[in-house]
C-alpha cells in the first residue's frame, strides 16, 4: 500500500489573518448528520464540502449521529445513506453509528467525573428555560445552578433516583488544561473561549453522552483529520477542543464553511420543511443538477 504523505505546509487565505497551516495532503473528513429527518439541500452541501474537503487522495467518512434514541429513526438513516449514494458520494468504511457506542462514551464520561471536572445537573426542561431566559447578549448559557451543589447533596439525590444529566465544569476543566487555541481553514488561529458558553451538558438524563463528547470521541477514534461543518457549529468547537485536551484525543484541523441559504437569504432547516432531497428526486431534478444547485456543479471533463 502506498505511504500516505504525513503532511504538507499549504497557504491557505484565512478570514481573520494569512497563515500557514499544517494539514494533512489526503485528510480524512467526515459527514455526521443526525437521522432525526430526511436531508434538504444545506446537508447535501455539506456532505459534498465534505468529500471535495477530503480531495481525490483522501477520505470521506460518514457517521450517523444518533443519540437522540427518541428523535432518530432508522427509516431516516436509510433514506440518508440512500440519498447521499444518489448525490454520487461514498465511504469507504462502514458507517458509524452512535447509539452503538454508549459504552464508550460512558468510559470517556466516568473519566471526567472521575477527576471531579463533571458535576451532576438535575434541572428539569421548565427550570432550564425560565433559567436561560433573562435577557443577555448571545446564546442562552446555562448559569451554573446544580455547580452549587454540595457533595453531600448530589450524593442524596442520585441515591434517590433523582434524574440528572452531566455538566462540565469549563472554569475547573480550564484551570487543568491552561489555555487552548485550535485551527481552522476559514477563521485561522482561533484561540479557544469555551467559558463563553458556559458548562456544557455532556450526557443527558437518559444517554450517558451528549452531541459534544460523543462527537469529540468518535472525532479521534475515526481519525479524523479534517473536520468540516457548518458555521452554526463554530461555538462549539470551543468546547470541543476543551474535551480533547482533557481525553488526550488528537487535535484535527476544522474548516467551518459558511451556510447555504435559500432565495430569502434564510438557512435551510428541517424545521422550516426546506425541500428535501428525496422530494427533489422525485420532482425530477437529476443528481448533477442538485450537487450545482448545492454550490458543486461538476467539473467538465478534462
Ligand atoms: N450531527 C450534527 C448535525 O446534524 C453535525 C455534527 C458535526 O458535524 O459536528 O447538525
Amino acid at each position: 500500500m502506498q505511504e500516505r504523505p504525513r503532511s504538507l505546509l499549504v497557504q491557505i487565505p484565512c478570514r481573520a489573518a494569512s497563515l500557514r497551516l499544517t494539514l494533512p495532503a489526503m485528510p480524512i473528513t467526515r459527514f455526521a448528520p443526525s437521522p432525526t429527518g430526511l436531508l434538504h439541500i444545506g446537508h447535501a452541501h455539506s456532505a459534498l464540502f465534505a468529500q471535495a474537503a477530503a480531495g481525490s487522495g483522501g477520505t470521506m467518512l460518514l457517521r450517523l449521529e444518533d443519540i437522540d434514541l427518541t428523535r432518530c429513526r432508522p427509516d431516516f438513516a436509510t433514506a440518508i445513506e440512500a440519498d447521499l449514494a444518489w448525490l454520487g458520494l461514498g465511504w469507504p468504511l462502514p458507517v458509524r453509528r452512535q447509539s452503538e457506542h454508549f459504552g464508550e462514551y460512558r468510559t470517556a464520561l466516568e473519566r471526567l467525573i472521575g477527576r471531579g471536572l463533571a458535576y451532576p445537573c438535575f434541572c428539569t426542561r421548565s427550570q432550564l428555560a425560565a433559567a436561560m431566559a433573562a435577557p443577555h447578549a448571545g446564546e442562552p448559557v446555562y448559569p451554573g445552578i446544580c455547580r452549587a451543589l454540595s457533595p453531600a447533596e448530589r450524593a442524596d439525590r442520585i441515591a434517590a433516583g433523582d434524574a440528572h444529566g452531566w455538566r462540565l465544569d469549563v472554569a475547573a476543566a480550564l484551570a487543568e488544561t491552561g489555555p487552548l487555541e485550535w485551527r481552522d481553514l476559514d477563521h485561522g488561529l482561533v484561540p479557544a473561549t469555551p467559558l463563553d458558553g458556559g458548562d456544557v451538558l455532556i450526557a443527558r438524563k437518559d444517554i450517558p453522552a451528549s452531541y459534544h463528547l460523543a462527537v469529540t470521541w468518535d472525532d479521534a477514534l475515526q481519525r479524523v483529520e479534517l473536520v468540516t461543518r457548518g458555521d452554526d457549529l463554530f461555538a462549539a468547537t470551543h468546547v470541543h477542543r476543551l474535551l480533547q485536551a482533557l481525553l488526550d484525543l488528537p487535535v484535527p484541523v476544522w474548516h467551518h464553511h459558511r451556510l447555504l441559504l435559500d432565495a430569502e437569504g434564510k438557512r435551510f432547516a428541517k424545521r422550516d420543511r426546506a425541500p428535501t432531497l428525496a422530494a427533489m428526486r422525485a420532482a425530477g431534478i437529476s443528481a448533477a443538477e442538485l450537487r450545482a444547485r448545492a454550490g458543486f456543479p461538476d467539473q467538465p471533463a478534462a
